[in-house]
């Protein structure tokens, strides 16, 4: 509100068009920005520009409020968290952006009485796609809860301008489109040329003496590239403060060009404008997978080069000190794929600041703090020596003398250890040269966290227990959480209806609150509304699948629901053998009783991951068979939901009776799907795996399907020598699933079709699905006789969600506030003049 100026207007409060909230000034606002930004008036303008309309309008009120969180931020010269990430899977921005400006319900008024529909202007919105799966959506969730906490910070990661793939699938088999997000332009984000940066790749170093007869070492670069950010306001929910994610795009240097356009090498010049490019092109779609690729590793130098450029940038516009960098900032690594920061930073402070080593280390380990989320070998990042001296000669050299300086203190704790010392260096010397990233983060960072609890444990234990001995004092655990806002307030608007109407909204905000359910579970009248809600969402995505799949599924029937990436370890095709069972089971006796289910899955495989494929193609091979064999009686139904993501995370898991957590014991980090599913009142199967452990602590085991092996079971079992032909062998109902797979009956007698997946299954079983068949199979059992006491099933369903408070990421963040950033909250007041 703004006091008009004109005294004799004196007590007229005009709203601004551009901040005020009311429904009125909402609508010319809108109909303002569909005139003048999109060009368009109403009887031309298409769904997306009345979308890119009501985007621009909303940006607007985010605009007034970022601007004062950075006047505020700046004054205060706030200490500040830095979050690298190669990935952040942000979903839709707009509607959660009118929740946490609390103007969803004056927003859809105000399209209704301009005749459209909100949902189908938010249905409108391309997701910025730039991450995977889970980590990349754990930043996401911890950007909301930052903002929400009023914590100042950045998230800094790559603006690719192709996303994750979007995924068809063609005869039942995975096909890759590729993620033209940008296309339709990105109302979002704001460029800020004017803070670009240059980034040296490749080239050599030379030694020369500084003018106070210090050596120094200069790195002659046979390339640079240019980093331009591309700024997103992020607000917290109900707050003032409103953060940024600053995400780097590359460009060819204005000067590169020049040179090359004067020796008359015109497409020269133009050629290496479209390598640099090429930079921020495209996200790389593994999960859990290192590929060791060089454009992998000029991605993340790139971004990392970028970022710290910017920090050291924003200390010298506030003023302060480069050696209280670690005080202005604390830095955290999400993976190993920023992790060379740790070298770069030291660069920055000692070739171009001029610092001594020891000072500029002790900033450097001051400032880090490194996220490991993995216990997968395969996805540790380590790089060719020869090809990373060739793209960074120079950061090569700085950890050699990190390295140094570390393996004798190694040596100084650990005399005579030399199997230790080779272990624990940051060059592997075993497998063809290699530089070891992990091993950087932890001898860089200060703390070391694991993302579950057991994952925590079984880091210490085993992956990196070299370092646990080492520094045992870094290393902590920091549960993953997910933020309620997006996860329930936003995509679960009926479930949070009813909740909010029993025990207030305090909940959105301190998610421990959801406790009160409690004491409604006896409260028959409660259940049955808890019952009805859950069955109106699953009917909504009934229809969904109707008209996308074109598959009658039945809203009374169990929705057991798998949708997270394919990878053997999370076992989809353990899943799979389990429908393939209940499928035998009916032919066998058509007649038998059985509880109705709906097999739900989603989820995208790295394109190059070629089981992974095989895996999807089977289950849609299964569906195929199972939905149209009268002998079912649509008893059961298989969907696959395809291109899964953000969007449609958020459709899924408030529609889910039963949450599959089926991983091998050991093998998953935390999850974070478990999360979703269980606060939005659906019941896990699942294994003691990741954050599954401690979401079973919460919620009661007896409100939890438990089932298979342990961690320490998987490593005595392999350790005894793992025979899955046994299983096979000795279990009838396995054998019969696996004989039908291989007869063809699913691939139209095709019995080549599926040979690798199963010979793969018989002869290694890498993530024991064989040993753990029986036991899940049986469990499933259990499930589907509780599901058919709908009370109880209801009893449980509300205990998963009221217990599930400690999984908000906004005790995540508290916690890594608390023991690792020493960050304080900052109040941002709107009253502030900002011209
Ligand atoms: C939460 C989420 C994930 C992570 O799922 P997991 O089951 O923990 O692997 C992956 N993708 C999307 C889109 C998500 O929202």
């Amino acid at each position: 509100m703004q006091i008009a100026r004109n005294p004799a207007l004196a007590d007229i409060r005009v709203e601004d068009d551009r901040t005020g909230l009311s429904i009125e000034t909402l609508k010319r606002a809108f109909l303002d920005n569909l005139f003048y930004i999109q060009g368009k008036f109403p009887r031309l303008a298409s769904k997306n520009d009345y979308y890119m309309a009501l985007a621009y309008t909303v940006r607007d009120r985010l605009l007034q409020r970022w601007l004062s969180t950075a006047a505020t931020y700046t004054e205060n010269a706030s200490r500040t968290v830095a979050y690298l990430s190669a990935e952040f899977l942000m979903g839709p921005q707009l509607g959660n952006n009118l929740i946490n400006l609390g103007i969803y319900d004056a927003v859809k008024q105000a399209v209704e009485e301009l005749g459209l529909d909100l949902d189908e202007l938010l249905e409108q919105e391309d997701e910025p796609g730039l991450g995977n799966g889970g980590l990349g959506r754990l930043a996401a969730c911890f950007l909301d809860s930052l903002a929400t906490l009023e914590i100042p910070a950045i998230g800094y990661g790559i603006r690719y301008e192709f996303g994750i793939f979007s995924q068809g699938i063609r005869d039942g088999w995975q096909v890759e489109i590729t993620d033209k997000w940008l296309s339709r332009g990105n109302p979002w984000e704001l460029a800020r040329p004017e803070w670009a940066v240059e980034v040296k790749l490749g080239g050599h170093t030379e030694t020369y003496t500084d003018e106070h007869g210090q050596r120094r070492v200069r790195w002659v670069p046979y390339e640079v590239v240019k980093g331009v950010p591309y700024d997103t306001p992020l607000l917290g929910y109900r707050t003032n403060n409103c953060n940024t994610l600053r995400l780097w795009s590359a460009e060819a240097p204005e000067s590169f060009d020049f040179e090359a356009f004067n020796s008359g090498d015109y497409l020269g010049a133009v050629y290496d404008k479209v390598t640099s490019e090429n930079l921020s092109k495209v996200l790389y779609p593994n999960d859990n997978l290192s590929q060791g690729k060089r454009l992998r590793l000029a991605q993340q130098i790139f971004f990392v080069s970028c970022s710290l450029q910017d920090m050291l940038r924003i200390l010298q516009q506030q003023q302060v000190p480069i050696t209280d960098f670690a005080k202005k900032f604390t830095i955290q690594l999400n993976d190993t794929h920023p992790s060379i920061a740790i070298a770069e930073l030291m660069r920055l402070l000692v070739d171009e600041r001029g610092l001594p080593w020891d000072l500029a280390w002790q900033i450097t380990q001051n400032s880090f703090a490194y996220t490991n989320h993995t216990l997968l070998p395969e996805a540790l990042e380590c790089w060719d020596l020869a090809m990373f001296e060739q793209m960074l000669p120079r950061h090569l050299q700085i950890i050699y003398e990190i390295n140094h300086h570390f393996l004798e203190a190694v040596r100084a704790k650990f005399p005579n250890d030399n199997d230790r010392v080779a272990r624990m260096s940051l060059i592997d010397e075993n497998n063809g040269r290699r530089v070891r990233m992990a091993h950087l983060a932890c001898v860089g960072s200060h703390a070391i966290n694991g993302v579950a609890a057991l994952h925590t444990e079984l880091l210490k234990q085993d992956v990196l227990r070299d370092f646990y001995e080492m520094y045992p004092e870094k290393f902590q655990n920091k549960t993953n959480g997910v933020t309620p806002r997006r996860f329930v307030l936003l995509s679960n608007p009926r479930l949070s209806k009813l909740i909010t109407g029993k025990i207030g909204d305090n909940w959105v905000r301190h998610l421990d609150d959801l406790r009160q359910l409690e004491s409604y579970v006896e409260d028959a009248s409660f259940r049955e509304e808890w019952w009805k809600t859950k069955h109106t969402i699953k009917e909504e995505l009934a229809a969904y699948i109707k008209q996308h799949n074109g598959i009658t599924v039945d809203p009374y029937s169990i929705f057991d629901i798998q949708a997270k990436r394919f990878h053997e370890y999370k076992r989809q095709h353990l899943n799979a053998m389990h429908i393939v069972t209940l499928y035998n089971r009916i032919k066998r006796n058509p007649n038998i009783d059985i509880t109705p289910r709906t097999f739900i899955f989603g989820g995208k495989a790295a394109p190059g991951y070629f089981i992974a494929k095989l895996i999807i193609k089977l289950i849609n091979s299964i569906a195929e068979v199972v939905n149209n064999d009268p002998d079912v009686r649509d008893r059961l139904k298989v969907v696959f939901l395809e291109n899964y993501s953000v969007k449609f995370a958020q459709r899924v898991y408030p529609a889910a009776d039963l949450s599959e957590q089926i991983s091998t014991a050991g093998k998953e980090a935390s999850g974070t799907g478990n999360m979703k599913f269980a606060l939005n009142g659906a019941l896990t199967i699942g294994t003691l795996d990741g954050a599954n452990v401690e979401i079973r602590e919460e919620v009661g085991a007896e409100n939890f399907f438990l089932f298979g092996l342990t961690a320490q079971d998987v490593y005595a079992l392999r350790a005894s020598g793992y025979d899955p032909s046994h299983y096979y062998h000795n279990d009838w109902e396995l054998k019969e699933v696996i004989d039908r797979i291989a007869s063809g009956d699913f691939s139209r007698g095709d019995r080549n079709l599926f040979q690798p997946l199963l010979e793969s299954l018989l002869n290694w079983d890498t993530y024991l699905l064989l040993a753990d068949y029986r036991f899940y199979v049986d469990c499933q059992e259990r499930v589907s006789q509780a599901y058919r006491n709908r009370e109880h099933w209801t009893r449980m369903s509300i205990l998963n969600s009221a217990r599930m408070g400690k999984f908000s990421s906004d005790r995540s963040v508290r916690d890594y506030c608390r023991d690792i950033w020493k960050v304080q909250p900052v109040k941002v007041s709107l009253d502030k003049q900002l011209f």
